[in-house]
């Protein structure tokens, strides 16, 4: 394979390569998910199941006649999304599939006959994964809700200060007072290596860092901070044996109890689907042979999943729909439909891996 070819497969060659594309085998080969997802809605269009065949044969053939390429393919298709109706979608497709030339000419092009969205926001609020201790916040709300609030925080603003540190600033003063949103106690259940707990006691644990388990970090230093501030935080603990993993107990009732739920939120402190960064705390606790099955409630057939990966987890696993959750080696894994396990490695602080570097994705599975 040379730069040519690539360029090749890339340009001309795009919408023969995509033919015979598999999401599946693409994220196996570790494509990203945002990659995978984007040929896969080229592969439909052109290749999927359609009510009009015929204009899904001319798209193609418009497609391989123009060379058009495969970045290209892509935005047509994010673009078309958003048309409800298929007749509408076929003729904008053959219609950007005849611009010439760059990239640039398509999106001009685009921005051009498509309509603009031009709609209210939907109401709502994202929350970040952290980046470097830090995590963004973003809302989108009725402007009087937001007037209100702007007006609020701009009292007492300093004009020689830059604003936005500040409107942080009274933003967090705010909810933090009266009645308003509690700081959480940090309360990180896991078993920190024993010379690393000896620093930390020292006072040396400035770079010792700890996982909690509603998906952030702090050091061993500030750990301690906030436990001699208050001595009724007592420290927890669990057991992890380096190939079994945490501690087990047996079928006690139909929900886990407290301490399984811990063992399993240190085991793994998030979500276990790739890529999720929802944390333990927030999580379900799943059980990996489901309970009707006559799975047991023990720390060993846990493991934490978001609402939302808990409801799309393939539960008899032989259905191999959209990937099912294993046990490995002590800690819980993510399986694809096609065998493949894949760690969510976004909070690489749970037991088994802090304590004894496991993957449970590398672990060799031997057929029984
Ligand atoms: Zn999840």
């Amino acid at each position: 394979m040379n730069f040519k070819n690539v360029i090749a497969a890339l340009s001309g060659g795009a919408i023969e390569m995509l033919e015979g594309f598999d999401r599946e085998a693409a994220l196996d080969a570790g494509m990203s998910q945002t990659t995978a997802n984007n040929w896969k809605l080229v592969h439909e269009a052109y290749y999927g199941p359609t009510t009009s065949p015929s204009k899904q044969r001319q798209a193609r053939e418009k497609a391989r006649a123009e060379g058009v390429s495969l970045d290209k393919l892509v935005h047509i298709e994010k673009k078309l999304k958003q048309i409800k109706n298929n007749r509408t979608r076929n003729k904008l497709r053959l219609t950007m599939l005849s611009v010439r030339g760059t990239y640039t000419a398509l999106l001009a092009l685009v921005r051009k006959i498509l309509p603009s969205a031009d709609k209210a926001p939907e109401k709502k609020m994202t929350i970040s994964a952290s980046r470097y201790g830090r995590r963004r916040v973003m809302f989108w709300a009725d402007e009087r809700d937001v007037a209100d609030l702007e007006h609020a925080l701009l009292q007492r603003v300093d004009p020689d200060l830059p604003l936005a540190e500040q409107l942080l600033e009274h933003f967090l003063a705010l909810i933090r007072s009266g009645g308003g949103v509690p700081h959480a106690v940090p309360r990180p259940q896991l078993l920190i290596p024993l010379p690393e707990w000896v620093r930390i006691i020292r006072g040396e644990g400035d770079d010792v860092v700890l996982g909690l388990t509603d998906g952030t970090t702090i050091t061993g230093a500030e750990f301690l901070t906030a436990h001699t501030a208050n001595p009724d935080n007592e420290l927890e603990a669990v057991v992890f044996h380096p190939t079994e993993g945490a501690v087990n107990q047996y079928r006690l009732g139909r929900f886990a109890n407290a301490k399984q739920r811990d063992m399993s939120r240190a085991t793994q402190p998030i979500c276990t689907s790739p890529d999720c960064r929802r944390g333990a705390d927030q999580c379900e606790i799943h059980h990996i042979e489901a309970w009707k099955n006559g799975g047991e409630t023990n720390v060993n057939n846990l493991a934490p999943l978001c609402r939302y990966h808990n409801r799309v987890n393939d539960d008899d696993a032989h259905l191999a729909r959209r990937g099912h959750v294993e046990m490995r080696g002590g800690a819980p894994v993510w399986v694809s439909p096609r065998g493949f396990a894949r760690a969510n490695k976004l909070h690489p602080f749970g037991g088994m891996r802090s304590l004894f570097n496991h993957d449970p994705a590398k672990v060799v599975v031997h057929a029984n």
